[in-house]
């Protein structure tokens, strides 16, 4: 039997950045929260997470984000009380930024009147904040968030609880991506301990579509092509296509992991128009074929498993210089994996 592995690498995270936001949020009490433009799972959970831990403290605090929640989400704790606003007004004692790498990411104005405070996981992460702390090991940044709200000595509530687990459940692809730990199952053993319903929590994210989003999926599932090596699938959708199937571009939230269940599908990228010749690009891939890296290339970011970017041009010239890099990236991994 392996050792046992020692509590506190499995429960707490004492990196001297944390405290030096424990410390700072204790003697304030005015703060925003913001997290990137279309908000997913682990932007909603880590911001709520936290909102309700400075509510337990007795602090005031404004969750603004540049979109709205996803419609699933919108059933969790607090949701409906999100300020969706380009801008920020008012005057906060500090601004604190989750799961956004960037602060422009936010599309949202004026957060750097207050002090900044950057929590994030993403790899590349520019260190906007004037406190900054960074764990690219992560498996979510709700992770980080459930450290925070422990250093911050508040009780875990099932409302925390539940965002917490949201955020982890939504940004490991329901346990499936490359950066779970041990600490992944400690922390939602915990949430679970508060009071997590998990049957709830996957009902209201992932079975409460519409039938639009159905039609949808079947229309664009239907286009799909796969490159030669037969291991790359590739997603596309514009307009006319949502349009004609009844469904909306936020009904295609999790469309891209559909083709990764076939076995020899090894990777997948999704061209959304977003209009003219201006596509957003999703990735995904299995295991160690690093995505990542494709979409930093093209200007993007995100992690090894799921990253983005937005790019220009004809459609047919994106695709086959997508598909490109992916091959390379894949054969990049084929040949590390030999040599293991
Ligand atoms: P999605 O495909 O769901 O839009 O994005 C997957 C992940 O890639 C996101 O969680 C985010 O980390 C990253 N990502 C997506 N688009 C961009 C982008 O334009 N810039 C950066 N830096 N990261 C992105
Ligand atoms: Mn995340």
């Amino acid at each position: 039997m392996p050792a046992p592995i020692p509590t506190q690498t499995l429960t707490s995270n004492r990196a001297p950045e944390l405290q030096r936001i424990v410390d700072a949020i204790r003697i304030r009490q005015r703060f925003v929260l913001s997290s990137h433009a279309r908000p997913d799972g682990d932007s909603i959970g880590s911001q709520l997470a936290l909102a309700y831990a400075l509510r337990a403290l007795g602090k005031t605090e404004s969750v603004v984000n540049r979109d709205p929640a996803p419609g699933p989400l919108m059933a969790f704790p607090g949701v409906a009380d999100i300020v969706v606003a380009d801008r920020v007004e008012e005057d906060f004692e500090a601004a604190i930024i989750l799961e956004c790498g960037d602060l422009d990411r936010t599309g949202v104005a004026g957060l750097d009147r207050s002090l900044l405070i950057n929590i994030d996981h993403h790899p590349g992460n520019s260190g906007y904040g004037q406190l900054t702390w960074f764990d690219p090991h992560a498996a979510a940044c709700g992770e980080m968030v459930f450290d925070l709200v422990r250093e911050l000595s508040v009780p875990l509530t099932v409302e925390m609880a539940t965002h917490v687990y949201l955020a982890i459940l939504t940004d490991t692809g329901s346990f499936h991506y490359s950066n779970i730990t041990p600490r992944t199952f400690e922390i939602c053993r915990q949430t679970l301990e508060a009071g997590v319903d998990p049957v709830l929590v996957a009902r209201n994210v992932y079975d409460s579509n519409n039938m639009g989003r159905l039609k949808l999926f079947g229309a664009v599932l239907s286009a799909m092509q796969i490159d030669p090596t037969g291991r790359i699938a590739i997603v596309y959708l514009d307009h006319e296509m949502a349009r004609d199937a009844g469904g909306t571009y936020e009904d295609t939230e999790g469309l891209i992991n559909l083709p990764l269940t076939v076995k020899e599908i090894e990777a997948v990228v999704f061209f959304k128009q977003v209009e003219g010749d201006e596509y957003r690009v999703s990735m995904r891939s299995k295991g160690e074929i690093d995505v990542g890296a494709v979409a930093k290339e093209f200007g993007g970011g995100g992690h090894k498993n799921a990253a983005g970017c937005t790019v220009s041009g004809p459609i047919d010239a994106l695709q086959k210089m997508f598909i490109e890099r992916i091959e390379k990236a894949i054969a990049m991994h084929d040949r590390s994996s030999l040599h293991r």
